[in-house]
């Protein structure tokens, strides 16, 4: 399977610094940063540095370090937040839109980390 990543996208434009961004957590290979369009009292978007246009190329070819950071990033983020279940927190919704049928508006892999409210169902039906 073959991957087409823009490298003008958003995301790549911000992890280049060439647009701002409210940066809630960076490490080596990972940013978080609020999304500009909340859904959500806490709407947190968490991205990989790596040049992967969503989950399953993300899973498919970034490394092992580049995939434990992502995801113990993200896992610090909704710490951070107040909202992991496992420290107290009233939960979360972690999403990935991939491709055309989720409708993924901006071609960088990223997980959008909802939270702050009860969120409802996952789908209206
Ligand atoms: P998706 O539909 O899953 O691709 O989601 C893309 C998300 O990126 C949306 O929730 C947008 O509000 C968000 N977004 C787009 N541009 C920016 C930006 N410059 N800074 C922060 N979030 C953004």
């Amino acid at each position: 399977m073959t991957y087409s990543y823009d490298d003008q996208n958003i995301f790549a434009r911000i992890l280049r610094g060439e647009i701002p961004n409210k940066t809630v957590m960076e490490t080596e290979h990972t940013l978080a940063f609020h999304d500009i369009r909340p859904h959500a009292p806490h709407h947190v978007l968490v991205i990989p540095k790596g040049p992967y246009v969503n989950y399953d190329h993300f899973s498919a070819e970034a490394s092992a370090d580049e995939i434990v950071d992502f995801h113990r990033t993200a896992a610090a983020v909704c710490a951070l937040l107040g909202v992991s279940p496992g420290k107290g927190g009233a939960g979360y919704r972690a999403i990935a839109n991939s491709g055309p049928d989720s409708n993924q508006e901006v071609p960088h892999y990223h997980l959008h980390i909802l939270g702050g409210r009860n969120l409802g169902a996952l789908l209206p039906h």
